[in-house]
């Protein structure tokens, strides 16, 4: 049986991440590019969980399709949190990378490195077509903030965001590490088991 799953993201880089760390399970991913009557989500949710469940049930009820919500975003110890689950626009509605890692590092102009420590928080929620909340989870990857950006690879804040015991930021370890120790990479290992189980109990199929 063909199991469809929906990467309820229109961010481009965010999707190609989920793709990656999902292929090995044996579902047909799609992402909201294949489906014309994908919604925008308001994120207006005071939380991860709330967004990623927003996002999920809004979505997945709107195209009939098991579909996953995820919210993520970076927190910096000195900056009491933010930008936090206004990441994507810290710099206001017209914010891009480049202007939010250079705001990012005005605020933490006068801040030591050792006082830089952050993390990122990824929130996930697997929604079925019913719009039902099946399956749930949040994981976090610790770091800090480098003095200025390094590297190209990742998205958003990945060129300032430092993973301590490798000296390196994640726009310059790539790829592959990042699928290892990253916050996404970190959610989806604790919902694929819930996820198989749903498959394995025959439920999957439900509302198809
Ligand atoms: P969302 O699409 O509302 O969840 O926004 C997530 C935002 O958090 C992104 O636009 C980035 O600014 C930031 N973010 C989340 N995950 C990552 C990551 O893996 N690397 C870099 N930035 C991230």
């Amino acid at each position: 049986m063909t199991r469809i799953l929906v990467l309820g993201t229109h961010n481009r880089k965010k999707g190609k991440e989920l793709e990656r760390l999902l292929a090995p399970y044996g579902f047909q991913l799609r992402t909201l590019a294949d489906f014309p009557d994908a919604v925008e989500v308001v994120e207006d949710g005071d939380s991860f969980a709330a967004n990623a469940q927003k996002k999920a049930v809004e979505q997945a009820s709107r195209l009939g399709q098991w579909l996953i919500g995820e919210d993520s975003g970076l927190a910096v110890d000195a900056l009491d949190g933010a930008p936090g689950i206004y990441s994507a626009r810290y710099t206001g509605e017209d914010a891009n990378d480049k202007s939010n890692n250079r705001y990012l590092l005005e605020q933490l102009t006068n801040t030591p490195l050792a006082r830089r420590t952050a993390h990122y928080t990824c929130h996930i929620t697997l929604s079925d077509p019913g719009g039902n909340v099946r399956a749930d989870c949040e994981a976090r990857c610790h770091g800090r903030i480098a003095m200025e950006p390094k590297g190209s690879s990742g998205f958003g804040y990945d060129p300032l965001f430092e993973v301590v015991e490798y000296h390196r930021t994640f726009g310059e370890l790539g790829e592959t590490v990042k699928s290892v120790l990253s916050h996404r990479s970190r959610a989806i290992a604790q919902i694929v088991p819930q996820i198989l189980v749903l498959v394995e109990s025959g439920e999957w199929a439900e509302g198809h």
